[in-house]
């Protein structure tokens, strides 16, 4: 059964997902489950009106998380059927579920100012704060070909665009004391400044708060960050998060630098993979993760990055990339299952041969790899 639901997960990714307008009405009309929120990208190749509600993920046979990127192509379509949610492609119809929308949106935090804009809910067990709302590399036109955080934060989020330490505190704090045990960890990721160093203080800053303020909860803290030049620094982390992922999104180095012009041109692609081996020296095998975008580059290069970075104690990290509408790659072709399911059983390998496990286990709904930790590719 796992083989057959991480398929169908590949196959969702590998499609999007439509809607039809029976379903959207039930859902617009509808507080239990989670809707879409934008905090760091639109995820959708063509956007509904703003105000129209869309499930942010789905929950397929009970465990496995897949995200619900709206694409009006796709074959697969979330529909109505005798008036609760399902998946229907071609003449079949399964039961779908979806993560129940977190208690605490629309809460008022002690200045005034709603939970959601400080914190969004993630892939269900995940507490996500995104700061700075902004990345530098979209003031020239440098920013990675497929990322969509400029339209999300201009036209279709609430969020606040620096996130204050006690506020965020404060929503975790809130967020873990009406729903207690569904979240397992605060992940934190944000745009980039151009002092590299002071970026990655200013994570760690913000998550040092949030912690002070949540000493009694058995939350993991998480960090998704480009590296400090600096290497010293990561001694920082130690002690303080658990585990700290670093985007190169693409190996080769050509496409790197096609599709990640920033980040080429001003952190360079040497000093990254410096900057990966001395994480690993400072925080250990299998606590530093190396993100990766897959249908960036072909199949064998990116299987050369996982299998370079599983040799260094890093732990590939792969989201399945969609085309975003407001980024440059928003009419680009997503990549196949076949590709998915190939790059996902050499996951499984490396995850299995290293005891690696996943960053946010069950709660990555774009990504490979809890379903390459469960071993689901056939
Ligand atoms: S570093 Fe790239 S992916 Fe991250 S926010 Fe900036 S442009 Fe987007």
């Amino acid at each position: 059964m796992l083989f057959e639901t991480v398929n169908l997960k590949l196959k969702l990714l590998s499609n999007g997902i439509n809607f039809s307008e029976e379903f959207l009405e039930h859902f617009q009309n509808q507080t239990k489950h989670i809707e879409k929120r934008r905090a760091y990208g639109t995820g959708d190749s063509v956007i509904l009106e703003s105000s129209i509600h869309t499930p942010q993920e789905m929950i397929l046979d009970g465990q496995i998380i897949t995200a619900a990127n709206y694409n009006p192509s796709s074959p697969y379509q979330i529909v109505l059927a005798q008036g609760h949610p399902a998946l229907k492609h071609g003449s079949k119809t399964i039961k779908i579920t979806f993560p129940s929308r977190p208690i605490s949106y629309e809460t008022q935090l002690s200045n005034g100012e709603l939970f959601e804009t400080h914190l969004t809910v993630y892939g269900n067990s995940t507490l996500g704060i995104f700061s700075p709302g902004h990345c530098y590399y979209f003031n020239n036109g440098r920013e990675c070909k497929f990322c969509s955080l400029g339209a999300a934060r201009e036209n279709f989020s609430d969020h606040k665009m620096r996130i204050k330490g006690d506020l965020a505190g404060e929503a975790v704090e809130i967020a873990t004391k009406v729903e207690s045990g569904r979240y397992k960890r605060v992940l934190f990721n944000g745009g980039t400044i151009p002092n590299y160093d002071k970026g990655y203080l200013m994570h760690l800053d913000l998550m040092k708060r949030v912690k002070e303020r949540n000493t009694a909860s058995n939350l993991d803290y998480h960090l998704i960050s480009m590296p400090p030049k600096d290497f010293r620094l990561f001694e920082r982390f130690k002690g303080l998060g658990h585990k700290l992922s670093m985007s190169l999104e693409v190996f080769n180095a050509d496409l790197f630098s096609e599709v990640c012009p920033g980040k080429s041109q001003d952190y360079t692609r040497p000093r990254f993979l410096s900057a990966f081996e001395a994480a690993v020296e400072v925080l250990g095998r299998g606590n530093v993760y190396a993100g990766f975008v897959a249908g960036m580059e072909p199949l064998e290069s990116i299987i050369e990055g996982i299998e370079y970075f599983g040799n260094m104690g890093v732990v590939p990290a792969v989201a399945v990339f969609h085309p975003d509408a407001g980024s440059h790659y928003s009419t680009k072709a997503r990549p196949s299952v076949d590709f998915l399911n190939t790059l996902g059983k050499k996951m499984s390998e490396i995850y299995q041969r290293e005891g690696f496990r996943p960053l946010i286990e069950g709660s990555g709904r774009n990504s490979l790899d809890t379903e390459a930790y469960l071993g689901g590719f056939a």
